[in-house]
């Protein structure tokens, strides 16, 4: 493809998305495929001579984009919005254009370099502590997802917890002891089994009934008894912000016990911390200064910026390139043995990495701080408007408190009617609508319905046509449940 052809094709692929975010509150939210439904639509073999770009676009329009489930349409309020947002969309093109590698500051400095500027801005934008700044003893880098950032907190928590034998010497039997509750993502547990720990190396701790957030005495309790078992207490997981149900772990009461046996404290913050963009919920770092060791929050879910960007900083960033740093021949350069740059591929599983800075970049500057607060504003008063409604509305219940853009809540059923049937089947029903989309999870072994609130294209009249089509589906539910 010539730049010319490029250019021709690239004006109406800009034009095409720019047409779909037009339309796509006209689709249905949810797909109706079966599964193979699509596959059975594409040709059984790829083609032998090249073909023109317009048969690409238009097998978009007819196999794909029917197989989709729109997570940008404004009615998609199911899991956690995955904001997309044009000034994310350009920038990122853009990195594919220049298609550099950022692996070592010296295979394109400029890509590393703006990455360390955009999440030092990040820091202050979210009003984090100054020891996450690269001039300061810690540092950010963007990682693909918080998963990721969590996996490379727990290699560095080994490094730093096994005197730098671990990384020559694996964990040679050595046990050690991670702590979650049952609200961590599980993306915890992964990273124990992918680091070799094993889930038996998992300690749940108890959360409390009413908030869902993390029982810091039971946490103690916990690890006094792997200290008394000869375990070692490694790394502890506190959620700002919790998958289900936007739960906040108390990260300072965590921190003391973390300090007092030498554990690591990652806090994953991965939906809820860009909300700190705001003053006013700038209590959701409350700890972090004082005792996390490393630190993450997604701007690929709630702040505008196109997947994938996991913001991510370490308080000591020592630990994490002792941990990870392997030097072959073929990456030895002057500006590496000078000591005096950064080079991310020591932060990242992968060698390789892709500009990500620039789509974080382009969206600071084109909506400025003071756009990204309007946005995580306009998703919290959203929420708080649709937990009224279903306050009023009898038939409803609210399930847990909802600090920021999520609402959990449940139809409420006649007595001899089982309730996790009566509310799966009205997440069932709402979702064949295809008006809106919801997902669901549970609280006490009990179903709940979540709505996320914070989509890019999300306004208040969406929210309304979303309750409106819930209640119209319970009151059917209701009519035909046997009273
Ligand atoms: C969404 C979420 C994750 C996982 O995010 P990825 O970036 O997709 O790995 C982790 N933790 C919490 C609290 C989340 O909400």
């Amino acid at each position: 493809m010539s730049p010319q052809e490029f250019r021709q094709f690239g004006h109406r692929t800009v034009d095409w998305i720019a047409d779909y975010w037009e339309r796509l509150e006209s689709l249905p939210v949810a797909p109706e495929v079966a599964p193979g439904q699509v596959r059975g639509l594409l040709p059984r073999h790829p083609p032998e001579h090249g073909e023109p770009f317009e048969a690409l676009l238009h097998d978009l329009d007819g196999i794909v984009v029917p197989g989709l489930l729109h997570w940008q349409h404004p009615r998609f309020l199911g899991y956690f919005p995955a904001n997309t947002s044009g000034p994310a969309v350009l920038a990122d093109l853009l990195s594919a254009g220049l298609g550099v590698q950022g692996m070592t500051w010296s295979t394109s400095p400029a890509c590393t370099e703006l990455e360390q500027h955009v999440l030092d801005w990040l820091v202050e934008i979210l009003g984090l502590p100054d020891r996450f700044r690269s001039d300061g003893s810690g540092g950010g880098v963007i990682q693909d997802t918080a998963s990721s950032a969590l996996l490379v907190a727990l290699v560095s928590a080994l490094h730093r917890a096994g005197k730098g034998m671990v990384r020559r010497e694996g964990t040679g039997g050595r046990r050690f002891g991670l702590y979650v509750t049952g609200e961590t993502h599980s993306s915890a547990v992964k990273a124990a089994i992918i680091a070799g720990l094993g889930e038996q190396s998992v300690r749940q701790v108890r959360t409390d009934p009413a908030t869902l957030a993390l029982d810091v005495s039971h946490l103690r309790t916990l690890v006094m008894r792997d200290v008394a078992d000869g375990v070692t207490p490694l790394l502890a997981v506190a959620t700002v912000g919790t998958t289900s149900t936007t739960a906040v772990d108390p990260v300072a009461a965590i921190g003391e016990v973390c300090r007092r046996h030498g554990i690591w404290l990652h806090v994953d913050a991965a939906y809820a911390g860009v909300a700190a963009v705001c003053p006013e919920l700038r209590w959701l770092n409350e700890g972090v200064a004082e005792h996390a060791d490393s630190y993450c929050t997604n701007p690929h879910k709630w702040l505008l910026t196109t997947f994938d960007c996991d913001a991510f900083w370490v308080a000591d960033r020592a630990w994490l390139t002792e941990a990870m740093t392997i030097l072959p021949e073929y990456l030895r350069n002057a500006a590496t043995e000078s000591g005096l740059v950064t080079d991310y591929r020591n932060w990242q599983v992968p060698l390789g990495r892709r500009f990500r800075a620039l789509k974080l970049w382009a969206v600071i500057r084109w909506y400025g701080v003071e756009g990204l607060r309007r946005h995580i504003r306009q998703g919290i008063g959203l929420a708080a408007e649709l937990a009224e409604w279903i306050r009023a509305d009898e038939r409803f219940e609210l399930a847990a408190p909802h600090p920021l853009s999520l609402v959990c809540f449940r139809l409420r059923t006649p007595p001899d009617a089982d309730p996790d049937t009566a509310n799966l089947r009205l997440l069932e029903r709402v979702n064949a609508s295809g008006t809106t989309f919801l997902t669901h999870s549970r609280i006490h072994d009990r179903v709940v319905l979540r709505i996320a609130v914070g989509g890019t294209f999300t306004q208040r009249h969406h929210v309304e046509q979303a309750w409106q089509c819930l209640a119209q589906e319970a009151s059917r539910i209701l009519r035909s449940t046997p009273a």
